[in-house]
């Protein structure tokens, strides 16, 4: 920080603000000067920085209002100078209640709320008063810290300063409660103080019943209430959703008087999260019908809903809709056109967008790295990240899981590891179940079976279901029956009712051919009444998803894609191809798994493709389980053969099918 420093007079001032120099407590001046650092200084470093300096020479530092606009300005997330703003905020003597609350809030929107909570007790101390605009930013920060010894102990003191009526520390606190799950704590904020609580703190309590899974409180006091907002009818269509209750969400959307732009996006997210992306789609169709003008959070919504099924060009064609009417394309939707683009295969494109992109969040870096790391460009990936750090952004959870899924992919061992043991010391971000499970992906995948046991016995928590399926796809992977055979046994224990597990214990037993116990997975799948996840796949034509199950007869074109497929399959053989029945589920003859292999989804989806679009073009495919290694050799020779690129989204990575190879280096 360079505020000693005699740069020449800043450039932006006009002359006549030179006087100020002059007067330096004239009125005029404090007026300039917040005006400034309201203004410029809010986006620019370098003008922050003149501006401090100007201060300093000019004797307003210690006028509470500019250093606590100051200890503002650096907080800004998008400067990463949060450290600046504490230097600013120790240098302050006597610290109003202005220059506290900017710190603390500071502190919270640079993701720092520990911090905030001890300036807040810091702030006790030195005896500046908290007010009623201290509270909700603390309030949040407890939420954030999920620190609940401390927010009871702040809700006595917001009792005690006889702030316990206000409205806006009435919804923090109940938001704050409801969010520790501590709902009669909640409710009685709700009902305390004498004051009548507005419609904003029965929304927070109507979203913590709901957040709580209490439906039936939730809908109780939404029927009790003789005064609804939009918002209310928002929580309770957000709520339902998330508790899975899709009708019930559509209901009360239908039935609401009034929709605003967070109505018709809690919907479709409603959707998105339900796994009915059609569905979600149909909404935007709706909309259009019903002459909405669609915005940022439903267009994001949207472009959500687009990457899942990858529908690339219903989302270019809302890209387009953004550009043609002159929506900005911000932080939040420019993110979600990198994700939308990166899902749907196209990173040149989502590389453009990003480019662009003036405004760029921690979220917007990690869509990018994640996608990267999807799409298996490990070292484009890890070069981001190094960016990211050069423009002081400050990593989370989510952009290692990107990182260390780069280096799973691309094999990259000792960069994999070496990240995982600096996150916590050099980033400050703690390695969380999540992180380790993507590394034992990465020693499964590398073929390191002891060692990632070994990590696996070292975390320091207990490891989930998605650590050991790691391992034992590791197994499956690398053909090892007997660690395979006890981790799949751990896994059946800890989740019996989740067939993808069966699945794969089932493949390694078909693959050491001991068809004996694959029968009896089979038989003990039955006695529990666990039905198998029917592979399906989704290819987009013409703005329209088709979406094929294995072995599916429904499609309109059905006739003439089982005949396509069946002419694929005899040009592939006369390549030398022989299908790979070793993964088949069951202990069926030969034939019949050659037939079951041979309509497999994707093939179908491919098969589709081939019939239904340019010689040429590229084909896209998304599937919502792991590829097979037949659909897999099957789809590099198609290919070659018919000279086209495939592009097949699995469940967690991408395939880029060329010339008869594949971007996963057969690696998956
Ligand atoms: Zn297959
Ligand atoms: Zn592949």
């Amino acid at each position: 920080m360079s505020t000693t420093t005699t740069t020449p007079l800043p450039y932006h001032l006009t002359p006549k603000d030179h006087l100020i120099e002059n007067s330096p407590t004239s009125k005029l001046s404090q007026k300039i000067i917040l005006n400034l650092l309201n203004t410029k200084c809010s986006t620019s470093l370098q003008h922050l920085k003149q501006a401090h300096d100007l201060i300093l020479r000019t004797g307003h530092f210690q006028d509470h209002f500019i250093a606590g606009s100051l200890v503002k300005c650096y907080a800004n997330p998008h400067f990463g100078t949060l450290d600046c703003s504490i230097k600013v905020f120790d240098q302050v003597l006597k610290p109003n209640v202005f220059v506290c609350n900017s710190v603390i809030k500071g502190c919270l929107e640079n993701n720092e709320p520990c911090k905030a909570i001890s300036f807040y007790y810091e702030m006790v101390v030195v005896n500046s008063r908290p007010n009623k605009y201290t509270y909700p930013t603390l309030f949040k920060a407890c939420t954030a810290a999920r620190a609940v010894e401390e927010a009871v102990q702040i809700h006595a003191h917001v009792v005690k300063h006889g702030l316990g009526g206000d409205g806006h520390i009435k919804s923090a606190g109940i938001q704050m409660y409801a969010s520790f799950g501590r709902l009669t704590e909640a409710l009685s904020m709700l009902n305390d103080e004498g004051e009548e609580s507005d419609v904003v703190c029965w929304n927070a309590m109507i979203d913590g019943y709901m957040k709580c899974g209490d439906v039936e409180a939730a809908k109780e006091l939404f029927d009790g209430m003789l005064k609804r907002n939009v918002g209310t009818w928002n929580v309770m269509i957000t709520g339902f959703a998330r508790c899975g209750m899709l009708e019930e969400a559509r209901k009360v959307f239908d039935k609401m008087p009034e929709k605003d732009d967070i109505s018709w996006s809690a919907i479709v997210d409603g959707y998105n999260k339900g796994g009915y992306f059609k569905e979600a789609l149909e909404i935007f169709h709706e909309m259009q019908r019903e002459k909405v003008r669609p915005r940022k959070y439903v267009l994001s919504s949207l472009l959500a809903a687009c990457a899942n099924v990858g529908a690339l060009d219903q989302g270019r064609w809302i890209h387009t809709y953004m550009e043609r009417n002159f929506i900005p394309i911000d932080a939040v939707l420019g993110t979600s056109l990198v994700d939308m683009y990166a899902k749907c295969g196209r990173l040149d494109l989502a590389w453009r967008v990003f480019e662009k992109m003036k405004q760029k969040e921690v979220f917007s870096w990690n869509a990018m790295i994640g996608g990267l790391a999807m799409h298996g460009c490990a070292e484009d990936a890890l070069e981001l990240f190094l960016k990211m750090q050069g423009e002081k952004i400050k990593p989370n959870d989510i952009t290692f899981v990107g990182i260390l899924n780069a280096c799973a992919h691309a094999g990259l061992v000792d960069k994999g590891l070496k990240y995982l043991n600096s996150m916590e010391q050099v980033y400050g971000v703690e390695p969380t179940v999540e992180h380790y499970g993507c590394v034992v992906d990465l020693l499964g995948r590398a073929g390191l079976l002891t060692e990632a046991e070994e990590l696996i016995s070292s975390m320091p928590m207990q490891p989930n279901p998605a650590v050991w399926g790691a391992l034992l796809g590791a197994c499956r992977k690398h053909g090892n029956v007997v660690l395979g055979e006890k981790v799949g046994k751990i896994l059946l224990k800890l989740e019996p009712q989740n067939s993808g597990r069966y699945a794969l214990l089932s493949n390694i037993y078909a693959k050491a051919r001991r068809w004996d116990d694959v029968a009896s997975l089979r038989k003990s799948m039955k006695e529990r009444g666990i039905k198998t996840t029917a592979g399906g796949s989704m290819i987009e034509l013409d703005g329209t998803i088709h979406e094929f199950k294995i072995g599916d007869g429904s499609h309109p074109q059905a006739k003439e894609i089982y005949l396509m497929l069946k002419r694929v399959i005899e040009k592939l053989q006369m390549e030398g191809y022989s299908p790979n029945t070793s993964q088949v589920l069951f202990g069926i003859d030969e034939e019949e798994k050659e037939t079951a292999l041979g309509h497999h989804s994707e093939k179908l989806a491919i098969a589709f493709g081939l019939l239904n679009t340019m010689p040429g073009t590229t084909i896209r495919i998304v599937k919502n389980l792991r590829v097979c290694e037949d659909c897999h050799s099957a789809t590099k020779l198609i290919s070659r053969v018919y000279n086209r690129e495939i592009i097949v989204r699995d469940r967690i990575r991408y395939h880029h099918f060329k010339d008869g190879t594949c971007s996963c280096k057969d690696f998956w």
